[in-house]
């Protein structure tokens, strides 16, 4: 770890002995160009690797156009089990022209190696693969290339020529990462070259914002308590999103449109959490790339395991459905699956939301959607269940009995989320999941929990855990491999009490005469 940019090793000395690609003049007030040379890149990750072949996997995933070697380099620690390790993928996709993006990678590559504590601990609990110089021939050039921004959602438009852009999309499609960063930054073609720095967000790009904007808000701040400035984007520019129906007054939104870049891609197959940064110093980058590392070893306010909070697949803005399994890698598979299939996935909530009761109902193909869920009023629904083959049908005709209507339907029902076609079924769902519910009281104590009718029993994998923050009581109900592979409609029914007494009407209902006014 390093205290000052001083510091950094030969890459950024000063001294022209050591290879940094210098112009003759110095004199110049903007001071002459200070990127590393591809060779001394070289250089480094072959020290590096002899130096620390256990924990560091040199890889050469390709050839550039022009033959250069496309680099990966896996971190991780052996000694620990792959099968409890988040997957990052840390990338400079613009180097091509963005150097501080490859040189902070750099600096990261050379912490995580450093022994220290909390990289060290990183290294046991996650597996890292960098991609410091994806275009190394764009790199020579100082020209941007296509790597970050020429891609569909099938991987970049021309594979064929495009061989630099296929080594990156092999190593996401391996990788499948929990978390896709990505470091921009300038070229370091003069001495005095600089920036303005911010985390997680793309201004040519709306769909890049990282999906936590918390994470951001943390990145920030780590690389603040150094005295790094950042961009907070919109917020700063104090402007809306633009959207289609903006067009006309499109001078008056932010500068971002969305668009599909090769995080996009990640983001589309594996639902990887997206951070975009643009680096004007290596320390800062660094720091903030730290905390980002950081937040994978902690548990995320709202989550039951620690890791990258990514398991959400389904949310109707109340409950959701989740990523199941209690090691990072069944979650990844349950979480990646569940992803590709939501459009076979429908959730839906009894609306009226009422304290002390919760029904909640996923399908999860598009037969037992029409089929369970073709009547949605409440008391028609738990009527058909008179049906099912496993489903205790008057209990969960009971739990909705009497249940008063709302303002949204003349009935109390079902308000249905996700979009849905059979066309998109991929048939049964494999490697479980979990239906998340949130109740809005943090001392809620659960009186009945039921699947289906039938009882629920606390386990992590085949049963309910429990759990409290953000003022929220969690409960989550876990669908193993077993069952969802056979099963495809979940009614939960959840009776608590709210522990908490919250009132209306307080304060003000005294009338001119000083009587009490009341609601009968
Ligand atoms: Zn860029």
């Amino acid at each position: 770890m390093y205290s000052s940019a001083e510091e950094f090793p030969v890459l950024f000395s000063n001294n022209s002995s050591n290879g940094v690609n210098r112009m003759k003049d110095s004199t110049n007030f903007f001071g002459p160009p200070i990127w590393p040379p591809f060779e001394a890149l070289q250089d480094v990750l072959k020290r590096w690797s002899a130096e620390h072949s256990e924990l560091m996997d040199l890889q050469v995933r390709g050839q550039s156009r022009e033959g250069r070697p496309v680099y990966a380099i896996r971190l991780t620690d052996p000694n620990t089990n792959d099968k409890h390790k988040e997957n990052v993928f840390i990338s400079a996709l613009h180097s091509g022209g963005e150097r501080t993006g490859t040189a902070t990678v750099f600096y990261l590559m050379e912490w995580m190696l450093s022994g220290d504590p909390l990289s060290a601990e990183i290294l046991r609990t996650q597996n890292i693969i960098c991609m410091p110089v994806p275009n190394p021939d764009d790199y020579l050039r100082g020209d941007l290339g296509y790597v970050y921004s020429e891609w569909n959602l099938k991987g970049p438009k021309d594979p064929e020529h495009m061989p630099e852009g296929m080594a990156v999309k092999e190593v996401m499609d391996e990788l499948q990462p929990d978390v896709h960063a990505d470091i921009h930054g300038l070229t370091m073609n003069f001495t005095k070259y600089i920036m303005l720095e911010n985390s997680g967000s793309s201004y040519s790009n709306l769909g890049l914002r990282c999906y936590h904007r918390d994470i951001i808000r943390q990145m920030d701040a780590a690389a603040l308590a150094e005295g790094y400035p950042s961009d907070r984007q919109e917020s700063d520019s104090e402007r809306i999103y633009w959207g289609p129906e903006l067009e006309e007054m499109s001078a008056k939104v932010w500068i971002g449109r969305p668009r599909v870049f090769a995080a996009t891609y990640c983001y589309n197959l594996f639902h990887s959490i997206l951070s975009a940064v643009e680096v004007s110093w290596e320390r800062s980058g660094f720091l903030r790339h730290r905390r980002l590392l950081e937040i994978g070893n902690e548990l995320w306010p709202g989550e039951y395991y620690p890791g990258y909070p990514n398991r959400v697949i389904l949310s109707n803005g109340y409950h959701m459905v989740t990523a199941w399994g209690k090691t990072a890698s069944d979650r990844r598979r349950s979480r990646i699956e569940l992803w590709n299939r939501v459009g076979q996935i429908a959730c839906g909530m009894a609306d009226p939301m009422c304290e002390g009761r919760i029904v909640y109902v996923c399908t999860t193909s598009s037969q037992a959607r029409s089929k369970w869920l073709g009547d949605v009023t409440l008391d028609g629904f738990a009527g058909h269940l008179a049906d099912h083959p496993q489903a205790d049908h008057e209990s969960i005709k009971d739990f909705v009995a009497g249940w008063p209507a709302g303002q949204n339907h003349p009935k109390a029902w079902l308000a249905l989320f996700g979009e849905q076609s059979s066309s998109k079924d991929l048939g049964p769902v494999q490697h479980g999941l979990a239906l998340r519910l949130r109740i809005p009281f943090t001392k809620a104590q659960i009186t009945d929990l039921r699947l289906n009718g039938h009882p629920v029993p606390a386990s992590e994998t085949d049963g309910f855990m429990e759990w409290k923050a953000r003022g929220y009581t969690y409960v989550q109900i876990n669908i193993p491999p077993g069952r969802s592979q056979t099963e495809d409609l979940y009614v939960v029914t959840c009776a608590y009490e709210p522990g908490d007494v919250r009132t209306h009407w307080e304060g003000w209902k005294e009338n001119s005469d000083g009587a009490i006014l009341s609601n009968q």
